[in-house]
């Protein structure tokens, strides 16, 4: 197949138009034309996305672990999954922690910038700190009950309930596991059958990928320069050295982090690894949602990777709830880069205790686009820091949250790959479809969709 076809080469095609067509746009003040006839692309693929999101978590949810066909199992592979995603976060943040204490980035910022900044986000900064304030009002264990939802149906009407989802499926997959295989059998051919079906709805909607990531890109463009593009680039210039500390904090997790340990656990090359993964990588730096890319992360991870539909439809629905290394690294370098514009430093001591809090505040930031910063004025009230400093940051979030979504979806299928692995349930393809999904027919290699087997072998 020529290279052209492929589908990731189509996705980087309509990620770098989505960016030249962007600035032109912007340059020429076509703003109003891009939100009427391009941005309206890039919606409808996030909301086919975002529509397949909560029966796919569902069906792959409760039939991974039906599959898992004991307890046993289930708690095992759990263990590991929920220990190297604590384990993995934890890294990330010290990354990010290291970084920012050698560059100092915050004792750059002129302090007549800084006034202007509060000043002009301080709308955003208000918005901000009123969701925090309710976060922080509930009480300790409010997180926890939050995941326990009263009605099923209310959950999965609201795709930023996905935890709530997660819980149901593992409960309802348990509750199957514990009836007589007989009895359960006709429902977990259900379940699996949707899987199915949204598995192949998935590989419908990545057609649009190329044309929907060149959408969003061009949007995300002139809507951040929708201001001015002059304000906007000073404002990169001052704040690049911040930029630059999370940048190459993600880096070094993608790039030496993962490769490190993806080497320690499994025997696949980095090579095949990032060649498979990144058409997803491609739709989360578009989409900035890792609970949208979520279909397609799986599809990857599958596929090109080799992970078995049974890790992967339990350990990636829970990584991109759960599991956010490029949140959280995102996270600290914010909270110190503020702390220094504003003077308030953290003594190593506060600083380890902020790895803490981070990994569980990564841990509640919900899978969509601009949640991080949300969360991050928690993280600064907790540590006397004023929330008023995230006016500092709020103008360069988008594209570091493009970054940081990228980073947390190979985080989560660094993760898949090594428990399949130790499971001995990572079968890497001879030759993978690098393409991401098989857009020729949408078919495993064996003509027959994986969960079949599964299902007659639970009959
Ligand atoms: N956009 C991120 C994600 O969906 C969350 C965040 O850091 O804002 O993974």
């Amino acid at each position: 197949m020529p290279w052209y076809r492929k589908l990731h080469w189509q996705i980087i095609i309509g990620l770098v138009l989505g960016l030249a067509f962007g600035v032109v746009a912007a340059v020429n003040g076509w703003n109003q034309f891009t939100a009427d006839w391009v941005a309206p692309f890039g919606t409808i693929f996030l909301n086919l996305l975002k529509l397949v999101a909560v029966p796919l978590v569902l069906a792959s949810l409760v039939a991974g672990v039906t599959s898992l066909s004991d307890l046993q199992k289930l708690s095992r592979i759990g263990g590991k999954t929920i220990a190297l995603y604590l384990g993995t976060t934890a890294i990330a943040i010290t990354v990010g922690l290291v970084y920012v204490n050698a560059m100092r980035p915050g004792e750059q910022i002129p302090e007549k910038l800084r006034n202007r900044l509060e000043a002009t986000y301080q709308e955003n900064v208000e918005k901000g700190q009123g969701l925090a304030e309710t976060a922080q009002e509930r009480g300790p264990l409010q997180p926890l009950v939050d995941v326990v939802p009263s009605n099923f149906f209310n959950s999965a009407t609201d795709n930023s309930n996905m935890l709530q989802i997660v819980f149901v499926a593992i409960f309802v997959g348990i509750g199957l596991l514990l009836i007589p295989g007989k009895k359960a059998e006709p429902l977990i051919r259900i379940f699996e059958s949707l899987n199915d079906l949204v598995i192949k709805l998935v590989e419908i909607v990545m057609l649009m990928a190329p044309l929907g990531v060149f959408a969003l890109l061009a949007d995300t463009i002139t809507s951040i320069t929708a201001e001015s593009a002059g304000q906007i680039l000073e404002l990169l210039g001052a704040l690049a050295y911040y930029c630059l500390a999370v940048v190459l904090g993600l880096a070094t997790m993608v790039f030496v982090v993962y490769p490190a340990l993806l080497k320690s656990f499994t025997n696949m090359s980095v090579g095949t690894f990032f060649r498979g993964i990144a058409p997803a990588q491609l739709v989360a730096f578009s989409t900035s949602s890792s609970g949208a890319t979520l279909p397609v992360t799986m599809d990857c991870a599958e596929k090109n990777l080799g992970v078995s539909e049974e890790v992967s439809s339990f350990a990636l629905p829970l990584g991109a709830t759960i599991n956010m290394d490029g949140t959280a690294l995102y996270q600290g370098v914010a909270a110190l880069f503020i702390g220094q514009v504003l003077n308030v430093g953290l003594s190593l001591g506060e600083q380890i205790e902020l790895v803490t809090l981070v990994v569980l505040i990564s841990i509640g930031t919900a899978a969509v686009p601009s949640a991080g910063i949300v969360m991050l004025v928690i993280v600064l009230e907790n540590f006397g820091i004023p929330a008023a400093g995230i006016a500092l940051i709020v103008g360069v979030d988008r594209p570091l949250d493009m970054l940081r979504t990228t980073n947390n979806i190979t985080g989560d299928a660094m993760v898949a790959s090594a428990v399949a692995s130790s499971e001995d349930e990572l079968h890497i393809p001879e030759s993978p479809q690098t393409e991401g999904v098989n857009v020729e027919d949408g078919q495993p290699e064996d003509g027959q969709p994986a969960s079949r087997d599964r299902a007659e072998q639970v009959g």
